[in-house]
Parts: structure tokens; sequence; C-alpha cells
């Protein structure tokens, strides 16, 4: 049983409680992002459980007729054990994703996995004509070059200021410096992107700055943001504004719980205060 504490950040182990998780926020306008917890599988049998999890889940969530897509790590899918596996459980996952119209995310992992998620991605979305989409990082030096490159590719892109502690020679670790590249990589897409952009970040600022472009050009765009992390501002967004709630689920909950705690100091005050009773 996941403990009421963490049920902030966590929907709960069962997709059957994810899925009611999703209706509800389904109810208030927010549609869904849904991720089974799990990352750096060495063993094949259980990359592919998860891959077999993901299809089901795809169908569980077109037989319900929810406002939902789901979302998948590299290293989940075996990228570890070798590029031809992930390839393969992933594009199980997007084929299943394309037949029953439910769109299949690929989240970006540490900087050593940037390329073999591009090219998987790009490969499927080439494939399919879209359907798919892939997070880049802003904190990467060479995420301008990958973002030129993906405007030609019919897909949609997630723009992140990016969540891993990476080297000086390949990141920018100065935070002014990346909010710049983020505002940045946004003003470039706002303006030459035409297959979706999702601005997927917590910054008022930022999304100020996206709304902005969008006023200017008029390019659709999506907000995404993660359950437990100011859903009151996320459901007000979306009275005027699509915005997607990142809803993770599984069994293997305790490390992300563990760093939405540790990211920020009000996270940790919260969870004190949960485990204190005040
Ligand atoms: P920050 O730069 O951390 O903070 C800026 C401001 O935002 C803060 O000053 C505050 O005003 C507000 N804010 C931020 N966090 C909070 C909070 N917890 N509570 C209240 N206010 C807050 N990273 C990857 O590397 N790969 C991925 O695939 C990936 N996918 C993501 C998917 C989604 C939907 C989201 C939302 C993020 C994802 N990330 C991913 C994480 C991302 O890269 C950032 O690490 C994370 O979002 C923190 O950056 P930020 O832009 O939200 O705000």
């Amino acid at each position: 049983m996941i403990p009421p504490i963490a049920n902030r950040f966590v929907a709960g182990e069962s997709p059957a409680v994810a899925l009611e998780r999703v209706r509800r926020v389904n109810d208030r306008d927010v549609k869904a992002i849904v991720n089974l917890l799990g990352e750096h599988y060495d063993d094949r049998e259980t990359a592919e459980a998860d891959a077999a999890a993901y299809r089901q889940l795809i169908d569980d969530v077109a037989d319900a007729g929810l406002e939902a897509c789901v979302s998948v790590k590299p290293s989940q899918l075996g990228l570890d054990l070798g590029e031809d596996v992930f390839r393969d459980l992933l594009s199980g996952i997007v084929e299943r994703g394309a037949e029953r119209d439910v769109f299949v995310w690929i989240d970006m992992e540490d900087h050593t996995t940037t390329d073999a998620t591009l090219d998987a991605y790009e490969a499927l979305a080439r494939e399919h004509g879209g359907g798919v989409g892939v997070c880049v990082q802003a904190n990467l030096r060479r995420t301008r070059e990958d973002v030129e490159r993906l405007a030609a590719v019919p897909g949609k892109v997630r723009f992140t200021k990016g969540a891993y502690d990476e080297p000086a020679e390949v990141a920018y670790t100065d935070k002014a410096v990346v909010d710049r590249e983020y505002r940045a990589l946004l003003a470039y897409a706002f303006e030459r992107y035409d297959d979706g952009i999702a601005v997927a970040s917590h910054d008022p600022e930022m999304i100020d700055h996206a709304i902005g472009l969008y006023e200017t050009h008029g390019t659709p765009f999506e907000i995404q943001m993660l359950m437990g992390v100011r859903e009151d501002a996320q459901y007000e967004l979306a009275e005027e504004y699509e915005v997607w709630q990142y809803l993770p689920y599984g069994s293997r909950w305790k490390s992300y719980f563990y760093r939405r705690v540790m990211e920020r100091k009000e996270n940790v005050r919260f969870a004190l205060r949960a485990v204190l009773g005040r």
C-alpha cells in the first residue's frame, strides 16, 4: 500500500487507481499523462513486463474513453540492455497507441541517452506520421540543434529545463542560463513548429512567456505539470488553455517520491508535517 504522504505525487500502485485519478482530473478539464514508474532495468523480462503493462494501459484508456496518454522512459524499456531492445519494445507501444488513438510520450533521461532516444523518436514519428512525442532539456548545450532538427519531424516536443545533474562539458549548470535557453527554445518552437509544443514547467515566468508567444504566433500548445505540484494553477490554467497532468503510478514509487520531496524545501516541510501529524 502506498502511504497517504506519497499520494500527493503518485496516484497509487495499480493501474485501476491511476485511471480513477485520471477520471477525477478529467472532470476538472485537465488531461492526464500516465506513467508507470520504473527505470534502468538490467533484465529483459522486467522491461518486457512494463512494455506489456503499457500496451494494456493504452487499451484501458481507450476502452474507458479517458482524456489521457502515456509516457515511457527509455531505460524502462531496456535501453541499458541495448538500443535494439529499447526500439523493439517502444515500437510495440507506439503501434498499440496508433491503433487505439492514444498518444505516447518518451521521457528524456540523462545525456548519454539523448541520441538513442531522439533517433528512436524520429523513426517512429515518421513511420506513424505523429502520435508520438519526445522530451528535450534546456540545460543541455546540444538542445538548440536538436530542436532545429525536430522541427521537421511530425510529432510533438515537450520542452523541459532538464532534471538530471549533468557535467559542465555537456550542460549549462547556471540556473539563469538554463532559464535563458528555455525561453529561447520556446521562442524558436512557437515560430517554427506546427506539430505540437508542450510547455512542461511549473515556472510561472516560463508559462507567461509561452502564453505571450502563443498570443503573437497563434501556434497551438499545451501546458504540462506534475501531479502534486501547483495543482490549483493547473485547474485555473485549464479554464483557458490545454493542460495535462503527469500522473505516475506503480509499485516502484519510492525513488520518484524521494526526488519530488528533495527538489524543494516546501515539499520537505510538507512531508515532515504529514509524518508528524501537524
Ligand atoms: P524550476 O526551475 O524548478 O522552478 C522555477 C519556478 O517554478 C519556482 O521558482 C516556482 O515558482 C515554480 N515551481 C517549481 N517547482 C515548484 C513546486 N514544486 N511547487 C511550487 N512551485 C514550483 N525532466 C527531464 O529531464 N526529462 C523528462 O522527461 C521530464 N519530463 C517532465 C514532464 C513534466 C510534465 C514536467 C512538469 C517536468 C518534466 N521534467 C522532465 C522535469 C523538468 O526537467 C524540471 O526538472 C522540473 O520541471 C523543474 O523545473 P521547472 O521548470 O518546473 O521549475
